[in-house]
């Protein structure tokens, strides 16, 4: 496929099981305007940080590993506040038959009016809206961190009771003698307990 349009991201990690349904490609989008207090991923709120990639170069990632992955999950940072690009890619995964999670710290609510949103989630399964609200800290949903936070089903592809089949839960793992961790529980103790 060819793709003029450019996305900023962070990271990405090929093939995860902690943040959503199955094994997902995981894309940590650059650029937040959010700034929840809290926020674990304040390195992300920087929109020049990251790195830019081309929509094409993504897909082609994604492609190479459809056969074992279940879906793709765009957290960030705020995917919403590159929602052009998330779209072209939301939309290339679909076609691969694969399933889209979103997070946002957007209301959804909100966002229904938007047409660049309604845009988006055509090609959206399951959207997670909400803030990270400390004071409504949550462990006890699968890959959210506070209770305001919200699941939305939007494709008939999954549905409440998936959300019984998970826990949330860490990946700790070595990059050249550094500790990366994602998912989503108490990293503060998880750091303690690891002495990081
Ligand atoms: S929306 Fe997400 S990345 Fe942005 S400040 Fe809130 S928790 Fe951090």
């Amino acid at each position: 496929m060819r793709s003029n349009l450019k996305i900023r991201i962070n990271s990405i990690l090929q093939k995860t099981n902690v943040e959503g349904p199955g094994t997902r490609f995981c894309i940590w989008v650059q650029g937040c305007s959010i700034h929840c207090v809290g926020c674990a991923n304040s390195a992300l709120w920087d929109k020049n940080g990251g790195k830019e990639y081309s929509v094409s170069e993504i897909v082609g990632m994604i492609n190479c590993n459809r056969q074992e992955i279940e879906g793709v999950t765009f957290l960030g940072g705020e995917p919403l506040e590159q929602i052009k690009p998330v779209t072209e890619i939301a939309k290339h995964v679909q076609q691969m038959g694969l399933s889209v999670l979103v997070f946002t710290g957007y209301e959804y609510n909100q966002l229904k009016s938007n047409s660049d949103f309604c845009e988006l989630e055509k090609f959206v399964d399951i959207l997670i809206d909400g803030k990270y609200e400390k004071d409504k800290r949550d462990f006890s949903r699968p890959w959210v961190g506070s209770s305001n936070q919200n699941y939305y089903f939007l494709s008939d592809r999954y549905d409440e009771s998936i959300l019984s089949k998970y826990r949330s839960k860490f990946e700790i793992r070595l990059n050249n003698g550094e500790v990366a961790l994602n998912g989503m529980g108490d990293f503060e103790k998880l750091k303690k307990v690891l002495k990081l």
